[in-house]
This record gives C-alpha cells, structure tokens and sequence, in this order.
C-alpha cells in the first residue's frame, strides 16, 4: 500500500459511487445528494439502473474509466467483488461505507479478511469498511452519508466512531470550527488511525484530531506519530478501555501497569496531547489552529473583575503552567497607566471602570513583558465597557505580539457576537476560564512536545545467550514462574544484584555465607512462594554463625505454610544497607497493543499502598528514562529530600534502560518485578525478582 498522502484519497478528480440510487432514506442516495456540491465529477455505478438523481447509471466500474476513487455502498455480499473490480479498473482509492464485516459476526469477519487481501493484492488505499466516508474540504468533496457539510477548516479529523463525526460535525460547525479532511476509520481493514497521522503530518494539516477507541499498532503508531507530532499536533480523546486490564496478573507491575497506563504512556511517548473530553479535543484543537505556540510557560491575566481574575489565577495554579512575574519596567509602566486603586502585579485588575483603552494598555504592557509567555483577558460585563471593542483589541494585541492570547468575555448573547469576532482572530472566548487556562496549557504542552530531541534508546552490550539459557531451562523443566533463582537474568543484563547464591543445604549455605562479608539475607527459594516475607521466608542480617539454623528455620517455616511446595533451596545474599538508600520497584508488563511496558516507581512495602509509579512503553530511551526518574512523586527522596543522601540517578535511569532492552529483547517474559530495587548514593542494589514467562515466545 502507498502512503495515503500519495495516492490522492482526498484530491480525486472523478468519484464513483457505487450502489448509487434514489431510494429515498438509503445510504446510496444520500452519498450521491452529499456529493452535489463536489469540485470534480461524479459518476453513478448500478447495474439495476439506467439513471439516479439526474445522473447517467454505469452497469460497472469497468465500464468508467479515469476514476480516482469509488465509494462503495453496495449491499456486505457483493461489495468484495466490487472492491476487487475496482482494483482491476486500476482504482487506487477505495472509502467502503457498507456494513456488514469485522463487526457482524464470523462471517462478516471472513468478508473483512477477504477485503483485506483483495486490497493488499491491488495495493489499494482503502478506508472502512463500516465507515460513514470521507470528507475533504479543499475538494469541497462530501463523500459521506452524514446529515451536513464540514466548514472548511485547516483541522483534519479522524474517528473509529461515525455517529462521533456527525454529532461532533453539526457542533463544530455551530462553533465555526472548520475542518480540511476528515475520515471515518470503520472497521480499519486496511488503513488505520497511523496511516492518517502520517499523511496529516505531511499535507497542510495544522491540527490532527481523532476520537479513538483503541489503537491497534501501538509501537507504530508511537514511532510513526513521533516524527509528525515535532511539528503538527496531534490531539486525541480515547475513549474505552481494552481487555488487557482484565487479565489476571500476578506481578505488582501487572496490576499497576493496566492498558490505560499503557495509553497514556505510548500517547505521551508520541508526542501526542491528549483530551480528557470532547470538549477538550475541540477547545484544543481550536487553540492550536488558531493561536501561536507561547515562548514560555508563564501567564499573564488581565481582567476587570477581581473575582474572576483569582478564578483564573487558580486554574493556572492547577495546570502545567505558572503565573508571570513581571520585570519592574513593566510593574512601572501599568502603575503609570492604570488607575491609582488598580492591582498592577499579576493578574492585572484594571478595575470595573476600564473602559477598553486601559484594556488596550495593560494588554500591550504585559505583552511585551520578557516573562510573559501567554495572557488571558477576563472581563465581566460593565456599562463602560464595549465587548465589541474590546474583541477588537484583543484580536490586534495577539496579532501585535504573536504570543497566545484567550479571551473570557462573560456572558451570555451580549458575548456572542464578540466571540465570532475574536474567532476571526484565532483568539478563541471561552465562559469559565478554567478552560481557557486548560487551552492555553494544551499550546504549552505541545510547545514542549516540539522542544524535545529524540534520541533512539541506548544499547547495552549484555550477555543475551546466558539470559536466553535461564529461560529456556526454565521452560524446559516447564516452569513458567521463577523467582530469585532467575537473578542471573539481571546478571546478564548487567542489572547489578548483590554477591551471593542458592544453597540447597545448611552447610552449603554456611560456605556461601562466608564468601560474602558481613552478616547476610536468606530467603527461600519456591516458585510456589510469591511473597517470601509473608511466611517469615526472609531474614535480614543473619550473623555467619547463625546461617546454619536459619536455613534449617526457613525451610521448615515454608513446609509448615504449604506442605507440597517445591523447595529449591535458601538464597544467602549480601546485606545490603537499605537504611541508606530507597526501595524503588522496577517491573516490566505487557501490553496487547503497545507491547512491552517498563513501571517504575517506589518500591517495597510501599507498592500496594502509594501506587507512586509510573509507565513507558519499551524500548525507553536515556531521556524517557529520565523522565520516569521525575515523574513520580517520590521524586525529590531519590534526589535526597530532608537530609537524605541523594540515590545514583544515573544507575537508576541505566538499570530502567537495561531492562527495557531485556523486555524488548525476550517477548516470552510475560511480566517482571525488581521489588526492591535498592538505590543508594553509590548506585543500585536488585534484590529480589520474580517473573512469568510464556515459553511459547522462547
Ligand atoms: P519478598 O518480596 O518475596 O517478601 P524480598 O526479597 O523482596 O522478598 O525481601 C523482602 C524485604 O527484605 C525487602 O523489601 C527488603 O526490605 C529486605 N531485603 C531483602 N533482601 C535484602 C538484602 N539483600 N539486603 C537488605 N535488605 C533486604
Ligand atoms: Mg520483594
């Protein structure tokens, strides 16, 4: 399949409908009705007719030649052969708006791989089946059975829900949001939500919006959204959770790391902005066409009313984004132009008797403040002043500066045309000025999203033929649990873990013991034994003349607490000083569309109870590493908060990486948890691991 940026979907010349017909109410003719008003020309394909609405009925696609794309509403039996006829005619775009696949039981399923394969044989650009079509404003193409046009609009928009495009549609367009193409995925035999993203970064796309319920690829589609997201952005609500939540898990990591994580982790890792609502999606989506990317985080507000001003204070206090201090030119220049009475420091309240000049002055002040990054201007309605006027001089104030500026002109109808106004500006009015806030965070998020370099994920020369070995003699002996019998897999991948070994006798344990200095730590060793401290099958700080009776203690505590379980031993391990140091938990999952996931977070006792952890999707580079580091609210214990000693970051961040590359390396571990990973000022300690793999993957 080529990309569909080259094939022209979206710039046809000549469209056939196929399955064009006048039968009032039918899917057929509303697609014809919808295409009246498309720039090129319209053929009708129905062997059943000789003419539909005023148009010549064709018998088959063969029959026309020159045509760029077929829309095809024929009834599920037929539209196969109609697609393969298509490809035959040398038609490269095929938008399938029939039903009756993927989604209709086992046989619709077998007809969606039968289309598929047709499609791949041709190296068709197929949309749907099951969708509600395709729209491309440029075009002035309406290829749909939706109820009304799309504005014409730089933002292009896809959705795996049709009834989502119509609704959202007839709201946009009342809100004079305008759109350049948009696409209903259906059943995304062929192309899917990565194929858009990638064509929408390449075209003249200035906002790609989707509403999804899932995303099949999730590593392409990270990869492939990565690179288009630098410069277009990319914003998407997802809606639905997948089954990969239900699974059981019996890692920490497992149940931490469920398939939301994994969305927000991979979307996040994408570059993409994501929205929490639909009116988010919209109200983001209008910013980011319409207003600048701000240079900093900072705000200013500027407002006329006290309360509403400490309103939008809070909600910059809520987002990602602070309120500017200005530099003392600027506190001087508003003490000059504003009224005695007036707050000149941030938020600006020009009081309730600013007429729109002192508006114009504090806006133009505080623009050209080398702190500010952005502004919001709240008004309340007065007698002296002029929303009219005051649209006017907002929409000249963005223009002047080019920082990002929303306005909330409260109101009701007296804000409305105003509003359409400031639209015409790019500057979008908002009610609440929480969401003007929450829009003006979506322009710095995706200000960052632009700043970032990536850098692939660093490769570590590891040992894969001996972590390779450990799993594979598992498998053999048809283990699919191990635990700290398996700590030569960190071993391999150069994950360090303290000196010592498995004694599988009391005297055996006692050498052990005094090969490692110091008093040590024994535990059992069982793969029917999940948490070893439960049943006491942990003693830390075990004297060398006390090992031979501990192991004989911790042996006879597990046969009492399960008769039958399978005791392969007592580990006997170097103490190591957790008093100086933080338990952090490192742990790998899997997710069915993302792929590996890599969780960290604090680790010990502490998992179940704080959930302080957080996700990417693997392989993770160095600076995704990092950013894991920072992410979770421990952060400032690992960087020695209240006298602590700060933990080696660059031996935590290498051990996330190593991991990583060991997850990505080996599909068959299915999940894994480092818990504790010890992490003092010299560097890092992996003391226990427990792991389920599938040997199938091996
Ligand atoms: P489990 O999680 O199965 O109960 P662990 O091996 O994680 O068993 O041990 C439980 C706790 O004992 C750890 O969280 C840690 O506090 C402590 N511990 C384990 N091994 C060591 C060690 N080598 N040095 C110091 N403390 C240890
Ligand atoms: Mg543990």
């Amino acid at each position: 399949m080529t990309g569909v940026g080259a094939t022209g979907l979206f710039d046809p010349d000549r469209v056939a409908v196929v399955g064009a017909t006048d039968r009032a109410g039918s899917v057929g003719r509303a697609v014809l009705e919808n295409l009246d008003s498309f720039d090129g020309e319209v053929v009708a394909v129905n062997p059943g007719r000789k003419a539909v609405l005023g148009y010549r009925c064709h018998d088959s696609l063969a029959d026309v030649p020159g045509v760029d794309l077929a829309v095809v509403v024929v009834p599920p039996s037929v539209a196969v052969d109609v697609v393969r006829e298509a490809g035959e005619s040398g038609i490269e775009n095929v938008v399938v708006i029939t039903a009756g696949f993927g989604e209709a039981g086992s046989e619709g399923a077998a007809r969606e791989r039968d289309l598929a394969a047709v499609a791949d044989e041709y190296g068709l650009t197929l949309v749907g089946p099951n969708s509600l079509g395709i729209m491309s404003t440029p075009a002035s193409m309406n290829a749909t059975f939706g109820p009304a046009d799309a504005l014409p609009g730089s933002i292009s928009f896809m959705s795996q829900s049709g009834a989502f495009i119509t609704a959202a549609l007839d709201w946009a367009s009342d809100q004079g949001i305008g759109f350049r193409h948009v696409v209903s995925l259906g059943n995304e035999a062929v192309l899917d939500e990565t194929d858009f993203v990638e064509a929408w970064g390449d075209d003249e796309t200035s906002v790609v919006l989707g509403y999804l319920e899932g995303i099949s690829d999730g590593r392409a589609f990270i990869d492939t959204a990565r690179d288009v997201t630098d410069e277009t952005p990319v914003v998407l609500v997802k809606s639905g959770r997948t089954e990969a939540g239900a699974q059981a898990a019996s890692s920490h990591t497992g149940t931490i790391a469920g398939s939301d994580a994994a969305y927000e982790a991979g979307l996040d890792q994408a570059g993409v902005v994501r929205a929490e609502t639909v009116q988010q999606l919209f109200d983001y989506a209008r910013a980011l066409d319409g207003l600048p990317l701000p240079d900093a985080d900072s705000v200013a507000v500027v407002t006329n009313a006290g309360g509403p001003g400490v309103m939008t204070t809070d909600a910059v206090g809520d987002s990602s984004l602070t309120m500017a201090s200005f530099t003392d030119e600027t506190l001087d220049a508003l003490a000059e132009s504003l009224p005695e009475n007036a707050n000149r420091y941030n938020p600006v309240d020009v009081i309730g008797d600013a007429g729109v000049e002192r508006f114009r002055t504090a806006l133009d002040t505080v623009l050209g403040d080398p702190n500010v990054g952005a502004a919001v201007v709240v008004a309340a309605p007065t007698a002296v002043l002029d929303y009219a006027d005051l649209a006017e001089v907002v929409g000249e104030a963005q223009d002047a500066h080019d920082l990002p500026v929303a306005a909330v002109l409260m109101g009701g109808s007296r804000a409305e045309e105003p509003s359409a106004r400031l639209r015409e500006s790019g500057v979008p009015n908002y009610f609440d000025p929480a969401r003007a806030v929450d829009s003006l965070d979506a322009l710095a998020r995706q200000r960052r999203v632009g700043e970032r370099e990536y850098e692939p994920p660093r490769e570590f020369d590891v040992d894969e033929a001996a972590a390779r070995d450990i799993l594979e003699s598992a498998a053999d002996r048809g283990e699919t649990r191990l635990g700290v019998e398996a700590m030569g897999l960190l071993d391999a991948y150069g994950i360090p873990t303290p000196a010592g070994g498995i004694a599988e006798t009391p005297e055996d344990a006692v050498s052990l013991a005094h090969e490692v200095e110091g008093d040590v730590v024994m535990k059992i060793v069982s793969p029917d034994i999940l948490h070893k401290s439960d049943i006491g099958g942990v003693k830390v700080g075990v004297p060398n003349e006390d090992v031979y009776d501990a192991y004989e203690d911790l042996v006879s505590r597990a046969r009492n607490y399960q008769p039958d379980a399978a005791i392969l031993g007592v580990q006997v391990q170097e103490l190591v000083d957790t008093d100086r140091g933080t338990e952090t938990i490192l742990g790998v999952n899997r997710d069915p569309q993302f792929g590996p996931l890599v969780l960290f977070g604090l680790g010990g006792i502490f998992v179940e109870v704080m959930e302080d952890t957080t996700v990417r999707v693997a392989p993770v580079s160095e600076r995704e590493a990092d950013g894991m580091l920072s992410d979770i609210q421990a952060a400032p214990l690992l960087r020695g908060a209240r006298g602590r000693e700060p933990a080696n970051l660059d031996a935590l961040r290498e051990s996330i990486e190593r991991l990583s590359q060991l997850a990505t390396d080996f599909p068959a571990i299915l999940e894994l948890d480092i818990n504790p990973l010890v992490a003092t000022a010299d560097g890092v300690q992996a003391v226990d691991v427990r792991l389920t793999i599938d040997p199938d993957e091996l």
